[in-house]
């Protein structure tokens, strides 16, 4: 796996970054779980979804029986956008030399929310239709499995969006053995 330098200059976010973030939990998991980018708890402690985010994917992590230092967690970019905006087009590819090194290797990939999913899936529709569905996309030259699902941010507020989310871990937690 490629890690970023710590003064990494390859795209603008670095201009605003107390941290980079890096991926956290088991680095050897067969199953990684994307976020789009990291917010100002994420920025401050150096470590993704330690923030609200963070807490409700622990729940749903919780609620389903899937320990977290079971999975490896990471983001489409590893430094904060300002003001918490989602990652430009641009600055996703500047970074995505080190999320495709992370991601190599993997059994599944779970896409959280839709800036990770139209990084990686390439798709801008809605989610609806693409939710907990079996994607494949490539990564350095290999087809992995890939599962669209919802940001725990957008479960705040929608029990249906919550209940996805849980499905998806479950499912992964069964179809890995986690
Ligand atoms: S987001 Fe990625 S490419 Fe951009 S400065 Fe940070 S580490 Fe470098």
């Amino acid at each position: 796996m490629i890690s970023p330098d710590k003064d990494c200059r390859l795209c603008a976010l670095c201009e605003g970054r107390t941290n980079l973030v890096l991926p956290s939990g088991d680095l050897d998991s067969p199953v990684v779980l994307v976020g789009e980018a990291p917010g100002e708890n994420e920025d401050q402690q150096g470590a993704p979804f330690v923030g609200r985010a963070g807490q409700i994917l622990n729940q749903a992590m919780e609620d389903v029986g899937l320990e977290r230092s079971r999975v490896m967690i990471t983001n489409t970019v590893k430094c904060r956008p300002p003001n918490n905006r989602d990652p430009e087009q641009s600055e996703m590819a500047a970074c995505r030399k080190y999320l495709d090194s992370e991601l190599s290797g993997r059994k599944a990939i779970i896409g959280l929310g839709k800036s990770a999913i139209r990084d990686l899936m390439g798709y801008e529709g809605p989610m609806g239709p693409v939710v907990n569905t079996r994607q494949y996309i490539e990564i350095n030259g290999e087809r992995i499995l890939f599962i669209p699902t919802y940001h725990p941010m957008a479960c705040v507020y929608r029990k249906a969006a919550r209940e996805e989310l849980r499905r998806t871990l479950a499912m992964v937690k069964e179809e890995f053995g986690l």
